[in-house]
């Protein structure tokens, strides 16, 4: 045997579980398609300005990413967003401020009188829901339309890509589904552990000085890692003792022999790889859709831009009719990511909501952007500099019945032995979860190895305990 554990796919997910891998003294090779490494994250310094490819920020609840945070020596790098910092979502053509304190409610202009009245009949309405009910059935009878339209909608169309419509509640609100399913009522399980003093873990959201490349580049400080770019799996093969695999090089085939596999490519790609070995295994994962995702960074003299860029930027609901799905800005706490006197805006657009701009040319998703933005934001001049990048394949989407989904991939993973999955297509599409799931997965594996060693704990090893927490099964937010 070569390795003890092959990575394949150099992303947050591939190289979180070489990360974790090596904290315990596993040796691991990882193979990259590209020639670097974060998969769709990236942060490229253009004119003075830090353009973020894919990822921007982190949100983050969890001690796995904590704990990640400090071993790898990032903490000082973090620029934490204030909690507080107002938020806007398009409101017939305007940027309104949303109410976030649960206490305004009640009072705030945002809700219209009904809207108001059926956020506060929450805790009357009762139990109900299942498996296969969809986000926008969940939010509408828990907490009517209005939420669903002017909050939920744009929320989730922008961090999942998804549909509403279409996309599971339990996959992509697991911690709103599980105050139902265990309080009755998302209001009054709020406020039931907030007597119990049982207070949700705090959440924070950030970035990083150097922007998310930070966080790449954190990932990849691995001694205990022989990382490999430009080099395509191509053929996977299962042996009795483990796994044979292929790749293609600038130099010519590369092949390995590892006791145990990571596939952490996007669906199309792990369905390629598992294909000649398990056919029906290929089939769950290759259906996945995926929907497209385009950010357009737009470099602009503060003085050009009439809005006063308080908070972090806006959402836009799917009721104004735009291929915008929300933007960011650089003013505040991220005014590192432009030089003196400069604003970032960072547009997002496509997503489930607008699929068609995977047929737009760069200059066409430019032009929608810089359209719709003017009108927002008083754009009173043209940019100094625009970026456009581009993701056919942006997030893949969990729509039907993904829990299922997942569970039947699961299952099917049994059969084969030393064969892992760590992927945004299954558990989580944020980089938190990515980092999450590099934990578990590197768990897993090192437990295997340990009971086939008979006990004997690798060398090297130097892991710190992560607090463990009870978790709502599903993905983000
Ligand atoms: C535009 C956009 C904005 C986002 N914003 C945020 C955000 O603000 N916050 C957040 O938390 N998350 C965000 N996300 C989500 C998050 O960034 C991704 O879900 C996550 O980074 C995916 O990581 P991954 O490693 O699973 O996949 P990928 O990043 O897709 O990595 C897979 C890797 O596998 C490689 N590969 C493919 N085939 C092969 C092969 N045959 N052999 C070897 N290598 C191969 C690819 O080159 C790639 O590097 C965003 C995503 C997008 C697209």
């Amino acid at each position: 045997m070569d390795v003890d554990v092959l990575i394949v796919g150099g992303g947050v997910s591939g190289l979180s579980a070489a990360w974790w891998l090596a904290q315990r003294g596993v040796a691991a090779e990882l193979w990259e398609r590209a020639p670097t490494l974060g998969g769709v994250v990236g942060t490229r310094r253009v004119g003075g300005y830090a353009m973020e490819s894919g990822a921007s920020l982190m949100l983050n609840f969890r001690p796995e990413v904590t704990a990640f945070i400090e071993q790898s020596g990032l903490a000082p790098e973090k620029l934490a967003l204030r909690s507080d910092a107002p938020r806007f979502v398009v409101q017939r053509g305007m940027l309104a401020q949303v109410p976030t304190r649960l206490g305004s409610q009640a009072f705030t202009p945002f809700w219209s009188g009904c809207g108001r009245l059926r956020l506060l009949a929450e805790p009357l309405i009762p139990r109900g829901g299942d498996e296969a009910e969809t986000a926008s059935a969940f939010v509408t009878r828990r907490l009517g339309c209005e939420a669903l339209e002017k909050v939920f909608e744009p929320m989730l169309a922008s961090t999942f890509g998804c549909d509403p419509d279409l996309a599971q509640a339990r996959a992509v609100l697991p911690r709103l589904t599980a105050l139902e399913q265990r309080f009755g009522s998302i209001a009054v399980g709020v406020l039931v552990r907030k007597l119990r003093r049982q207070a949700a873990p705090a959440m924070e959201m950030f970035s990083f000085k150097g922007g998310m490349q930070s966080l790449i580049d954190a990932l990849a400080r691995n001694p205990g890692v022989s990382v490999r770019t430009e080099c395509t799996a191509a053929v996977l093969v299962r042996e009795p003792d483990g796994w044979a695999a292929l790749a293609c090089t600038r130099e010519g085939e590369r092949r390995l022999r590892a006791r145990h596999v990571v596939l952490s490519v996007p669906a199309m790609e792990a369905a390629e790889l598992l294909d000649p070995n398990d056919p029906e295994l290929a089939a769950l994962i290759g259906g996945l859709e995926y929907a497209p995702l385009a950010v357009v960074h737009l470099g602009f003299e503060r003085a050009a831009i009439e809005h006063r860029l308080d908070g972090m930027g806006f959402l836009v609901p799917r009721a104004e009719a735009r291929a915008l799905l929300g933007c960011q800005w650089s003013a505040g706490v991220l005014a590192e990511r432009a030089p003196g006197g400069r604003v970032l805006l960072s547009a997002f657009l496509g997503g489930a909501r607008a699929p068609q701009i995977a047929q737009w040319d760069e200059a066409a998703i430019a032009g929608a952007a810089l359209d719709q933005l003017t009108a927002l934001l008083g754009l009173r001049d043209a940019p100094e500099t625009t970026q456009v990048v581009r993701h056919t394949r942006g997030l893949p989407l969990y729509h039907g019945n993904h829990l299922r989904r997942v569970r039947d991939v699961r299952e099917r993973l049994r059969r084969w032995p030393g064969l892992h999955i760590a992927a945004n297509y299954l558990d989580g599409v944020s980089t938190r979860d990515r980092i999450v799931s590099g934990y578990a997965v590197a768990g897993e594996i090192c437990s295997q190895l340990l009971a086939a060693s008979g006990g004997r704990r690798p060398e090297r090893e130097h892991v710190r305990p992560v607090p463990r927490r009870r978790e709502a099964r599903g993905a983000t937010i």
